[in-house]
């Protein structure tokens, strides 16, 4: 539940309220609301979970090694142990009954959900019978999307993400060095020009069905690192909802041909110089986590180590109790999040300082500040401008405390990671690691624990460059 989540009536004035833009389709913001991946604001509310079902793949990614696995391991493809659907079926009961933020069903590999279809096609029917209100997402490399996209509307499926990585085949044979298509192998261009095909074919069949489709590209510097800003063109043009660039994952341990052969994944800095780069083009996703492909939980937590297949019980019965009472508690929340945010807006703009502020947040959900700073293992950061206050992305830490005491060489790491960040906002910070920061030039606070993450920003921007912070509502 909402760290500030109460039980009993909501006596918020707002309640109702919806984080819908006005210039929205409601239908649109129907199915995105409590979709953590497409919705940057319900990330903060919703879970998801993806089920590894459907192992084989149809093609080979030089950034993938299917066989790898490392429970401590966080990224896409990775997974400890993979489910038939029946499995899976228990497994999502099971985390529907203990994690009430669940919203979203995903089989995001390993391997891919349209060419292992009977799994997946099995799967979604067996848990759309038992929870009718999840949503059902999927993953594909896309091509062998197009045989499915009519199944997948059918099955009520409206999110659907396609991994496109380029639109030239010349830069796709230098990521793909082979394709499994219509009986035969294919390699080099000629096995990416026709993955390519069929990515396009695939994405405007779902856009002519009213899919809503995201696009995952995995920024490759000096592969595909510029060209992705054409590839945000194409799939903009082919009603892609969303354009999520990924940094490519690339470590030797990982056993992948990238890794292998010491290709490097961009900096924080150069990703998003890129996504900047991008604004003009389809909408973009900055919150994505690299999630593995037996992640639970929010976006940034994963327990699905608490739901392995050992661990569930032999039989499961679906009880919608505590989700149902989540969904209340946070449709109020939401609405006063909602309020809270639109003011520490206007605050920041009208502050018209011309000056940003890059602010690292700590935060277990609910969009407010309140984890600890030595609890953390990532932090979201914002950018505070003259533009307003914006969500960039998150860095990924060590946590540094653990049974109450800290480990200098983590607490190294964690500093190494808030590179560039100007103030680190949390619900606590001991002495020793906010003197640490200090030396690093990072200032930290606790002043803001427990408020919303927009209002802490906006009290602190108005401070720092000296605006009073309710002067702008007045
Ligand atoms: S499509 Fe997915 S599972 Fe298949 S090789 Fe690429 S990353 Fe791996
Ligand atoms: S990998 Fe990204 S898009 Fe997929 S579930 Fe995780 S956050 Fe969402």
């Amino acid at each position: 539940m909402l760290a500030t989540a109460k039980s009993g009536g909501c006596a918020s004035p707002s309640c109702g309220l919806s984080a819908k833009t006005d210039d929205m389709d409601p239908a649109i913001w129907e199915k995105i609301k409590d979709h953590p991946c497409y919705s940057e604001e319900a990330h903060h509310y919703f879970a998801r979970m993806h089920v590894a079902v459907a192992p084989a793949c149809n093609i080979q990614c030089n950034y993938c090694n299917r066989k790898y696995d490392c429970a401590n391991e966080s990224r896409p493809g990775v997974v400890s142990e993979r489910l038939t659907p029946d499995q899976a079926l228990r497994k999502v009961i099971a985390v529907a009954n203990e994690v009430p933020q669940l919203s979203v069903l995903g089989i995001a590999g390993p391997g891919d959900a349209c060419y292992d279809w009977k799994k997946t096609k099995a799967t979604f029917e067996r848990v759309a019978r038992e929870i009718p209100d999840i949503k059902l997402c999927i993953s594909t490399n896309g091509l062998a999307l197009p045989d499915h996209v009519g199944e997948l509307a059918d099955m009520n499926v409206d999110h659907v993400t396609i991994t496109i990585n380029m639109i030239d085949p010349e830069v796709g044979a230098k990521i793909y060095p082979w394709i499994f298509y219509d009986h035969r192998r294919y390699t080099g261009v000629e096995a990416a020009r026709i993955l390519h095909q069929r990515q396009m074919l695939g994405l405007e069949m779902l856009t002519a069905r009213g899919i809503l489709t995201k696009i995952n590209s995995v920024m490759i510097p000096t592969v595909n690192d510029e060209h992705l800003i054409e590839v945000n063109r194409w799939v903009k043009e082919r009603g892609a909802f969303l354009h999520n660039v990924m940094p490519l994952i690339s470590d030797p341990a990982h056993g992948t041909y990238f890794g292998l052969t010491g290709q490097r994944g961009p900096k924080p800095v150069e990703l998003k110089a890129l996504q900047d780069s991008l604004g003009g083009g389809a909408k973009l996703m900055r919150h994505c986590r690299q999630c593995r492909a037996d992640a639970v939980g929010l976006l940034g937590e994963d327990r699905g180590q608490e739901f392995t297949l050992d661990k569930l019980p032999g039989e499961v019965i679906y009880d919608a109790g505590k989700r149902e009472a989540y969904r209340e508690v946070v449709a109020c929340e939401r609405g006063d999040h909602v309020a809270a945010k639109s003011q520490a807006v206007a605050i920041v703009k009208a502050a018209d300082s011309g000056k940003s502020l890059l602010v690292a947040v700590a935060t277990k959900g609910g969009g407010r500040v309140n984890e600890h700073f030595g609890h953390s293992k990532e932090f979201q950061v914002y950018e505070a401008s003259p533009r307003g206050i914006s969500f960039i992305g998150h860095r990924k830490v060590e946590q540094y405390c653990l049974g109450g005491r800290g480990a200098d060489a983590t607490l190294d790491g964690v500093i190494a990671a808030l590179e560039r960040i100007d103030i680190v906002l949390c619900a606590k910070i001991g002495d020793c690691p906010k003197d640490r920061l200090a030396e690093a030039g990072i200032r930290a606070t606790d002043v803001y624990g427990y408020d919303y993450i927009e209002t802490a920003i906006s009290a602190l921007y108005a401070a720092e460059f000296g605006v009073e912070p309710m002067a702008a509502t007045a």
